[in-house]
């Protein structure tokens, strides 16, 4: 059976005192609903060499802080790259070829190279079936819920896997630079990254042999790189990271006061970043030169992507970009280029709008934004952004670099070398569970700041019920049949007691890296059962946008949905109530009572099978009417009996 959230509210006020416990109840739960927030911190020694991991969709960095100059620094190879392509490639013996190596395989063998593996993550084939087009490889379709993997060959690899190469390469890189062994990291993910996905890139990186001190939000990260809120007495600051990468955009809006980082919102879309103007270009061209795109091969075409990645790079401090390809010449101009990609600039300007309105902000709140991600170099992309918030953008740290940078920075706070800070971040969709009728009861609403701690009493429902199932749900729908289910388990043990009695606390935490343990516990009998929460499968960040979209078209509907479940459960209630106190009673009330009260309650019980909210209420009413002078006169006659010596 469900447990159920608000019970037994008004019956009759003589009946509810029969039992003070009802009340107790009531208050407790409203009381509870109050979240506190509880900040953890991290310690560890000083001289501990803790890395920082910007762990991207196309390129992955490792940092640390410069033993003197105390600096963030890079690690780079002695060819001083610091990118590491995020891409894996398996060759004819099933070797693994992680990085700028594999990259050259992504034209000539690409069903056996893996790249974009992050947006894999924590994820189920339904969840991506969507855009498998976008991968070249084999994501597998196994017709369950269960997280995707990929085939190369005989072998089937997650998306865990994938990730934990990439990071074990980023160790041996580092251990290679820097002569140490590298054994702790601090990973960033993308502040919209929901628990599976969180859990997926921690369980990389053990793979990959790292314990992972902490999961921090790339745009906190990029915000400790520009120094900001590192002085004690720094003024509170609300800021904006625009990121916009080669096929991801986010902005996250930031609060930062005394050494506190906090998000305030997120926003984005997972398909938009520079890679949409290359395609502008290469359309532009193809169009202008009258070309059928089908007669041309796919290496004439990867040829005229190439070029249109050229040419934006190019515009980005010159005019014109002319150049001849095979029998074509290709030019553009930077007033032509900026025309194709301003409805993409556009689009990322819509996603800052929907953030500020998310944070209950406008433009001018914002004191500074920083910019994130390789497609911050355009020129167009600082003016407009620029433009859009009415200031200049910061944008002096390398924009490929500054994750990975802040990265470094939290991991020498958990070194216990920089104890000013704490970070805060949010949770991006309400958590929940189900309680009576269906219904979705939030303990931690969307937007939570976390570490965040939550609990709630529940009550039995039934006599001498041993057990208790408590369904964990996400999302903004008040019926948590259009939420999505996150976990079940059974509180079970329970010692037999009449319905109503137990007292069973549930208690949400969100930990500082996002994942959620729930813990249920019957208070009179100590009993417990506590699970952390690794939902089989995460969500796209569009599910997340559909499911916060759906929320608001559906308000309406909600709204009188809930109350009509809410009018059923109490009108359920109230009849099991008034059956058990006549059978317990019937000596003390008259024919007459009896007999109004059971056409009170055929009344009512006809209208729970209508969907008449006010109907029900009133039947409601109708039989409390009744009721409530003899529930006054057989409470009277207890307290008389109590007074008396007299066992109630
Ligand atoms: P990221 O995902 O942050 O590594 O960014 C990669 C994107 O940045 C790719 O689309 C690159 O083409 C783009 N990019 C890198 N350098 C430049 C540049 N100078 N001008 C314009 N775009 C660039």
């Amino acid at each position: 059976m469900r447990i159920k959230g608000n019970i037994f509210l008004f019956f009759s006020k003589s009946l509810v005192l029969l039992n003070t416990e009802l009340y107790f109840r009531f208050l407790i739960k409203n009381i509870m609903s109050k979240i506190s927030i509880n900040i953890a911190t991290g310690s560890l020694q000083q001289a501990e060499m803790i890395v920082g991991i910007d762990l991207g969709t196309t390129n992955s960095l490792v940092s640390i802080i410069h033993p003197e100059s105390k600096q963030a620094i890079i690690l780079k190879e002695h060819d001083s790259s610091s990118l590491v392509p995020s891409i894996v490639h398996f060759d004819e013996l099933n070797n693994v070829i992680v990085g700028d190596n594999a990259k050259q395989y992504l034209e000539t063998s690409p069903q056996n190279t893996i790249f974009s593996a992050k947006r894999l993550m924590g994820k189920s084939y339904n969840d991506v079936k969507e855009s498998t087009h976008f991968f070249s490889y084999k994501v597998i379709d196994d017709n369950t819920e269960s997280l995707v993997k990929v085939q190369v060959g005989n072998t089937f690899y997650s998306p865990v896997e994938l990730s934990s190469f990439i990071l074990k390469e980023l160790k041996q890189r580092a251990e290679h630079i820097i002569k140490t062994p590298v054994t702790k990291a601090v990973i960033t993910v993308p502040a919209y990254f929901n628990d599976a996905q969180r859990q997926a890139t921690r369980d990389a990186g053990k793979l990959a042999g790292l314990d992972v001190l902490r999961i921090i939000n790339e745009p906190t990260a990029a915000s400790l790189a520009y120094g900001i809120g590192t002085s004690a007495n720094e003024k509170e600051q609300t800021i904006a990271v625009y990121d916009l990468g080669g096929g991801t955009f986010d902005v996250s809006i930031l609060k930062i006061s005394n050494g506190i980082f906090e998000v305030l919102s997120t926003n984005g879309n997972t398909f938009l970043g520079g890679d949409d103007f290359d395609r502008a270009i290469k359309d532009y061209w193809i169009k202008q030169l009258n070309i059928d795109i089908n007669s041309l091969s796919n290496e004439i075409k990867q040829g005229f992507r190439l070029r249109a990645e050229e040419a934006k790079i190019y515009l980005s401090s010159n005019e014109i970009y002319t150049t001849n390809f095979n029998e074509y010449t290709l030019s553009l101009t930077k007033k032509e280029f900026e025309n194709l990609i301003q409805p993409f600039i556009d689009k990322t300007l819509e996603c800052c709008t929907n953030a500020l309105k998310d944070a209950n902000l406008i433009t001018k709140d914002i004191d500074v934004i920083v910019m994130v991600g390789g497609s911050t170099r355009v020129s167009l992309v600082n003016k407009l952004v620029s433009d859009f918030f009415g200031k200049p953008v910061n944008n002096s740290v390398n924009p490929d670099e500054v994750v990975a940078l802040g990265a470094a920075i939290q991991a020498d706070i958990l070194a216990g070398n920089n104890k000013d800070f704490l970070l805060l971040d949010i949770t991006p969709l309400s958590l929940g569970i189900e309680t009576m009728g269906g219904l979705m009861d939030v303990l931690i609403p969307r937007n939570s700041k976390v570490p965040s701690k939550a609990a709630r009493q529940y009550t039995t429902h039934k006599d001498a019920q041993g057990s208790m199932r408590i369904s964990v749900f996400q999302g903004e729908r008040d019926l948590v049949k259009d939420n999505r289910k996150l976990a079940e388990f059974n509180l079970t043990n329970i010692p037999g007691m009449p319905a109503g009695f137990p007292k069973v606390e549930v208690s949400f935490m969100v930990d500082a890296d996002g994942i959620l343990k729930v813990k249920a516990q019957e208070l009179r009998s100590g009993v417990e059962q506590t699970i952390e929460v690794k939902p089989q499968y995460g969500l796209t960040d569009e599910e997340v946008e559909k499911m916060l979209m759906d929320s608001i078209t559906h308000a309406k509907d909600d709204i009188a949905t809930r109350a009509l479940v809410e009018a059923k459960t109490e009108g359920e209630q109230i009849l099991e109530t008034t059956e058990k106190f006549i059978t317990k009673n019937s000596s003390l009330l008259t024919q007459d009572e009896l007999m109004q009260t059971a056409q009170a309650m055929q009344a009512l019980q006809l209208a729970l099978t209508m969907d008449d909210k006010n109907l029900i209420q009133t039947k409601i009413e109708e039989l409390n009417t009744i009721s409530k002078p003899y529930a006054e006169r057989v409470m009277d006659n207890a307290v008389s009996l109590a007074m008396k010596g007299k066992t109630i």
